[in-house]
């Protein structure tokens, strides 16, 4: 399992495999018959500039010494004609590609958008969430160009050569096969570069990831960062990685300035030796070149290399697009490894009785963290799981949704095997409450109504009274429909459980599973929180990560958990009784509110 810090550049493949290339045509394929038409827009629109040259040569050759005005005057007006028909035609093929550009790229990134929806906490839990975020917003944006006007331009500028070269060969043979012979310097210095260029726009693609995933772990962490006072190391980190990417490009970019001065001097160095070599031949009359011939001929030469030049730098563009598309569709390909059976059916209603039967369960190869767990939970029940950190008392209640999928043993709901059953299924009729009960952005009503859209604002108020909500967001200057920020930051912990609560509530699950915030509240809204709690878990079963005693004393089942496995099962007085670890943890903290009551 790859850890992926910010600063770990994630792998390089040597080779590129063109079958990726294909795979984002069949992004471009619903808009063949469009795109159809910008092409034929720019090949009509160039063939007919590609004449100019000619009417030059036989203006210069022809007209001019036949003193003939009125062809003259014909060929002008045409040309005109032509220019203007090339002009309506680049706009309306820029109109087509940015509009088929940009529906490619919604398309692409709904469909990593859909996938990412689908992956597993595993993949996540893996690697920083800034380096998912650059392959959804930013790589995907740097194709837009390519898929649309790049397709377009570089079929175009193909068929433009070709159209140059037919004209050449047609204009004079002998000095076209003088002009190509620039051709294989050219050859030569595309294989020098191209490993070299493919592998910087890749090392590239990686520092950029690397930095946006620290921009993004920076935001997230900011509270943390400004009460440990580390803005200044944290600028430094910045500098760092932003400097590394800032390298990694100026190399990038290096091979273009390699490519662009080579085919610049080709043709230069082309040009001025058809011009010695094609004025020697009028001064001697040699091969039937004359000066019309020459200056049509030389426009050719220099509109020949123009093609060759884009098409240098398209394929630098497609280099870099490589390297995102590798990204892009290493997402898309991530398998989704907690997915429904071939075969599952429909979870039943449920009734809410849970069964472990020999659980193990590993995050990562050879470390095991749930070792043969038993236990059966019954319909309706409440079941306080208590322990040492890192116990595992997590990794309980996240197998029970199926979050991950189980090394060996079974989890059974109402003696159904939970990985026969749709995810759907299942998970709708849970409810589950993170200890940073996640508060989105927009309304407390949308807030409430995240997990069930169809309820009435009056569903939403009734659950909200439930769990003892209600009071608290009526203070709010807009009640219901205050605006709260992402993560709730407007907000207290309590009342973002509260919150949590009346959302759960209002889902109405069967099995309910709550992992308790830990951190300490005021005794009021202490209280406020269990009375919320205990109408919440009325007539479900649910799975309590509990810290407050006043929690657990009311479990009708508690389970001390200590590494992976349950040590400890029982009533409240059943385990003290027992005087095993339980006992001890209780005591502490019966201690330590003594001490605080004696203290206050
Ligand atoms: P608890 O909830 O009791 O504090 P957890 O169930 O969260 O404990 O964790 C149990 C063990 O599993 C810990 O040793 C923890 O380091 C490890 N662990 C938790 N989550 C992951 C993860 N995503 N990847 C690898 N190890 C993990």
């Amino acid at each position: 399992m790859a850890r992926n810090k910010y600063d770990i550049d994630e792998s390089i493949e040597e080779s590129y495999d063109i079958k990726q290339l294909g795979r984002v045509l069949q992004y471009v394929k619903p808009y063949r018959g469009q795109l159809a038409l910008a092409l034929f827009l720019m090949l009509s629109s160039s063939a007919l500039t590609m004449l100019f040259p000619m009417f030059i040569s036989e203006i210069m050759d022809t007209y001019i010494p036949a003193k003939d005005i009125k062809a003259i005057v014909t060929i002008t007006i045409l040309s005109l004609v032509i220019v203007l028909y090339a002009c309506i035609c680049i706009r309306f093929k820029i109109r087509i590609t940015s509009r088929i550009g940009q529906a490619i790229v919604h398309q692409l990134r709904s469909d990593i958008f859909c996938h990412l929806q689908e992956l597993p906490f595993s993949y996540y839990d893996d690697r920083p969430h800034g380096k998912i975020q650059v392959r959804v917003v930013n790589y995907v944006n740097s194709l837009s160009d390519l898929l649309s006007n790049g397709i377009i331009n570089t079929i175009t500028d193909m068929c433009n050569l070709i159209f140059i070269l037919v004209f050449m060969f047609a204009l004079h043979i002998r000095l076209t096969l003088i002009c190509l012979c620039g051709l294989p310097v050219l050859m030569g210095v595309i294989i020098f570069v191209k490993r070299r260029q493919r592998r910087a726009w890749q090392i590239q693609s990686n520092k950029q990831s690397n930095l946006t995933a620290y921009i993004a772990e920076s935001i997230n962490g900011i509270r943390v960062t400004q009460s440990f006072v580390r803005e200044r190391e944290n600028t430094s980190i910045f500098n760092h990685l932003s400097g590394n990417y800032r390298s990694a490009w100026m190399r990038a970019v290096k091979y273009n300035f390699i490519m662009w001065p080579c085919i610049d001097s080709i043709s230069t160095v082309t040009t001025a030796f058809i011009y010695v070599i094609g004025i020697g031949w009028i001064s001697g009359e040699l091969y039937g070149v004359t000066i019309g011939i020459l200056i049509a001929f030389t426009s050719y030469i220099s509109r020949f290399w123009e093609p060759i030049n884009t098409l240098a730098s398209f394929y630098n563009s497609l280099l870099t697009a490589i390297a995102y598309l590798e990204r892009i569709f290493e997402t898309i390909d991530e398998p989704v490894n907690v997915k429904d059976a071939p075969d599952a059916i429909e979870m039943p209603p449920i009734q809410g009785n849970v069964t472990f039967r020999d659980v193990c369960f590993s995050y990562e190869d050879n470390v095991p963290i749930l070792n043969k767990v038993n236990f059966t939970a019954n319909a309706g029940d409440t079941y306080a799981i208590v322990g040492p950190t890192g116990a595992g008392k997590s990794t309980i209640v996240n197998l029970i949704s199926r979050f991950y999928n189980v090394d060996s043993g079974e989890i059974q709901i109402d003696g159904t095997d939970i990985s026969k059953v749709t995810l759907k299924s299942l998970r709708k009729q849970m409810g589950i409450m993170m200890q940073d009960s996640f508060i989105f952005s927009g309304t407390i009503m949308d807030n409430i109504r995240y997990g069930n859209l169809t309820a009435t604002d009056e569903e939403v108020i009734a659950a909200a009274k439930t769990v003892c909500a209600h009071d608290f967001i009526m203070e709010m200057e807009n009640g219901y429909q205050t605006q709260v920020n992402e993560r709730g930051s407007r907000l207290s912990s309590g009342q973002r459980q509260l919150i949590s609560f009346a959302r759960a509530l209002l889902e109405n699950p069967a099995i309910l599973i709550l992992d308790e915030a830990t951190s300490s509240i005021d005794t009021e809204t202490e209280i406020l929180l269990q009375k919320g709690l205990n109408r919440l878990l009325q007539g479900r079963t649910s799975f309590i990560i509990a810290h407050r005693l006043s929690t657990i004393k009311n479990a009708n089942c508690i389970m001390y958990v200590d590494k992976g496995n349950i040590l400890e099962k029982g009533t409240h007085e059943e385990l003290l009784a027992l005087k095993g670890e339980y006992y001890k943890l209780f005591m502490s903290q019966y201690d330590f509110l003594l001490e605080k009551k004696g203290t206050a």
